[in-house]
């Protein structure tokens, strides 16, 4: 089977000034199409870092990082933006929704980016597939951390993406709101076959998944199925 995403030999290096500091090494694991996993380990230990790699949000010192058949190395900034605005769907622990867009603006800005038709009706079935519809005219700070998580996940939906990154997306979240959060998102793999990436601190969720690597000091400690 081809891998959607597979990382060879990566390390990143954050300099500031003279200053280096070494966050990811010797990292290789590839991913089949379809498939959920974890990624776990202590804070620090370059989980975010590592997400932010393999979604093209940032770039890898060394080796090479390909997604969905492309190298993203070879990527210029607009290459990398397109990517994302294609086939690659991002939710964050702090939601990220724009302030001064209600919330079906929010997730029509991504529809509009792509230059698609009937964004206001797509983006409506969008929020009513995570059971928002009715909350569209709210803007972020009018609705509860769950239902912002939702509209970004509508957002984060609304290209169909053929992987999805999700940097602790139940962190701020309830117990019974992370449920429902984690549900659309084991729905969205089930339904629509999209491959889940899951930063997370909460092993119930990271034992839901089909496999977890756990990090430690920016290397891969373990890598199981679960
Ligand atoms: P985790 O998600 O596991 O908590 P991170 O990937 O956020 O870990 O961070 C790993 C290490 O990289 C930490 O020591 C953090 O301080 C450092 N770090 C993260 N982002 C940057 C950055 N932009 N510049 C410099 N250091 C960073």
């Amino acid at each position: 089977m081809n891998s959607i995403l597979d990382l060879k030999e990566v390390g990143k290096i954050y300099k500031s000034g003279s200053r280096s500091l070494t966050v990811l090494q010797d990292i290789n694991f590839s991913v089949n199409p379809g498939s959920t996993l974890a990624i776990v380990g202590p804070s620090g230990s370059g989980k975010t870092t590592l997400l932010g790699l393999c979604a093209g949000l940032d770039r890898s010192s060394s080796g090479t990082v390909e997604l969905h058949g492309t190298r993203l190395n070879d990527l210029n900034e607009d290459q990398l933006a397109s990517a994302r605005n294609q086939y690659i769907g991002f939710i964050f622990q702090n939601f990220q929704l724009l302030p001064t867009l209600t919330a079906l603006e929010n997730v029509m800005v991504p529809l509009e980016l792509r230059g698609e038709k009937n964004i206001k009706s797509r983006a409506l079935d969008l929020l009513d597939k995570v059971g928002l519809a009715e909350r569209g005219h709210h803007y972020p700070t009018q609705l509860s951390g769950g239902e912002q998580q939702r509209v970004s996940l509508a957002r984060a939906f609304s290209n169909n993406p053929a992987i999805l990154f999700a940097d602790e997306p139940t962190g701020n979240l309830d117990a019974e709101t992370s449920e429902k959060v984690v549900k659309l998102l084991f729905d969205l793999n089930k339904e629509a076959g999209t491959t889940l990436v899951l930063v997370t601190h909460d092993l119930e969720l990271a034992a839901k998944t089909q496999r977890i690597i756990r990090i430690k000091g920016g290397r891969i400690v373990s890598d199981q199925h679960t």
